[in-house]
């Protein structure tokens, strides 16, 4: 049943081949079996969802079947989940259990969605390589010795080794598209504003977004079908119809106008992977795609801009954890400034103490127009680049990331080495467009992530592409031997 993708196991439940407790079970004994060694969950959750999997049995038994009824995903540990540890992959948030679910959450459940558990991910989402979970790293499926991208790297790492068929994720600077990438599966970051950030443990929350981790295009549809919507409780959440996204997937390319930026392609970016994805625009031209290249004149700013505004937002953010009503508390604190001092110190990791310290530095009185204005000011230029190229293109492609996954230690010690895992994603957080990463091909072994970027609510579009180019093609079939 592992092989299956969500499309596939909606059938086979459909046709009653096998039970939702029976496909869940499977799932948990693969995690039991593997998850030692990968480490992508922090928590699993086996008997609720094998109680949430006979309920769904018998939901179907009463002829209320959804698409996803009993269908098993997991869900990033940056999503609040009632009555379940929801740590943000952080010390701080360790012992922290949830009250409430996130919206995401509530929807999966309300789909009839069974959760397997909680998944891995670099502290608060700050990193490109899940070495800075509190809970150890996870590994890349493809070859242990890897990283498996960050920060959704449970979610890529689970759905690569066929622990969970579709799993969530969040991208505030690339983290659904660079994981997918490394991994070896397809990620979508929707438009910012179309799911719900409610329950959402909050990195930078003008950049902050959820979308769905599968195998296919067709199953990431499937799993943003749920997770769209407008959301009264999220202030950012917009409030437009959510099309059906199954009913496109299949519609024809012909006429697709691509564009490659040059900036995408020049110094830094290994050259089997810029091989790689022109095979992969080749393979449209085929399917009746134009191709052009295209400019993105600001594109070398957006990493300066990304991080001024990330850990600006992220300073802020995180103030909240004092230590004082929930989360990680020092021991014997002397008075209140030793327990937020200590509390902080102790809870936080080096990563995220970096991004609180630079964010601060930048937030300052005598800085704030230095840097945070400037920063606003370039943002505003990059989203002004991706408006003229999408008046001349209906999709931009490139590389998910300048290299395939790498191994343990060879960036840690390095944060810019690091930052540039995300030189191909961050300006689409900046302007708040989608994106997706889908496997193109292999790299010394490792698998090879294209972007597909569109215009704001083009997610649509962008799931027709991936879908189409994926029919033609079987990247996203290829497994890693475990
Ligand atoms: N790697 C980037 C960072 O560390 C992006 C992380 C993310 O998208 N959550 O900020």
């Amino acid at each position: 049943m592992h092989e299956n993708t969500i499309a596939e196991l909606a059938l086979g439940l459909k046709n009653k081949d096998y039970s939702s407790e029976e496909l869940t079970r499977a799932c948990l004994d693969r995690i039991q079996a593997l998850d030692g060694e990968l480490n992508a969950f922090i928590t699993v959750t086996g008997e609720a969802a094998l109680a949430a999997a006979r309920a769904a049995d018998a939901q179907r038994a009463r002829g209320e079947a959804g698409p996803l009824t009993g269908i098993p995903i997991a869900q990033k540990d940056i999503f609040c989940t009632r009555g379940v540890r929801s740590s943000c992959g952080s010390r701080m948030l360790d012992n922290f259990v949830s009250p409430y679910d996130a919206t995401v959450v509530e929807r999966f459940h309300q789909a009839g969605a069974v959760m397997l558990g909680k998944l891995n991910m670099d502290e608060f989402a700050m990193g490109s390589s899940n070495e800075t979970s509190f809970y150890g790293p996870v590994k890349n499926p493809w070859d242990t010795g890897t990283v498996p991208g960050g920060s959704s790297g449970g979610s890529a790492a689970a759905v690569a080794a066929r622990l969970a068929p579709g799993a969530t994720g969040t991208d505030t600077g690339g983290s659904i598209r660079q994981p997918a990438a490394f991994c070896g599966i397809t990620g979508l970051k929707p438009t910012y504003g179309r799911v719900s950030r409610w329950g959402m443990i909050a990195f930078a929350s003008s950049l902050d977004q959820a979308g769905p981790m599968a195998r296919t295009a067709e199953d990431c549809a499937l799993m943003l079908q749920v997770m769209a919507g407008f959301d009264p409780r999220d202030s950012t959440s917009v409030d437009q119809p959510v099309p059906d996204y199954s009913a496109t997937l299949g519609d024809s390319l012909e006429g697709l106008r691509i564009g490659l930026p040059k900036e995408f392609f020049g110094e830094g970016l290994d050259p089997e992977i810029a091989r790689l994805v022109h095979a992969a625009v080749d393979e449209y031209r085929r399917l009746g795609a134009t191709v052009k290249e295209v400019s993105l004149p600001h594109m070398h700013l957006s990493g300066p801009a990304y991080y001024v505004v990330a850990p600006a937002e992220c300073s802020s953010n995180l103030a909240r954890f004092d230590g004082v009503r929930y989360g990680y508390r020092c021991a014997e604190p002397k008075d209140l400034k030793d327990l937020y001092m200590r509390s902080r110190g102790e809870g936080f990791g080096a990563e995220v103490q970096r991004r609180i310290l630079i964010g601060t530095y930048a937030l300052s009185a005598g800085y704030y127009d230095a840097y945070y204005l400037k920063a606003q000011k370039i943002r505003r230029l990059i989203s002004e680049d991706f408006r003229r190229a999408f008046e001349d293109v209906d999709v931009i492609m490139g590389p998910t990331s300048p290299s395939v996954a790498f191994r343990f230690g060879e960036k840690s010690a390095d944060p810019i080495a690091m930052y540039l895992s995300d030189i191909y994603t961050i300006a689409v957080n900046l302007a708040g467009l989608p994106g997706m990463s889908i496997p193109v091909g292999f790299s010394n072994r490792l698998p090879v992530g294209m972007q597909i970027i569109g215009d704001y609510f083009a997610e649509e579009r962008l799931l027709n592409v991936a879908h189409r180019y994926q029919q033609v093609t079987d990247w996203h079939r290829q497994a890693p031997a475990l």
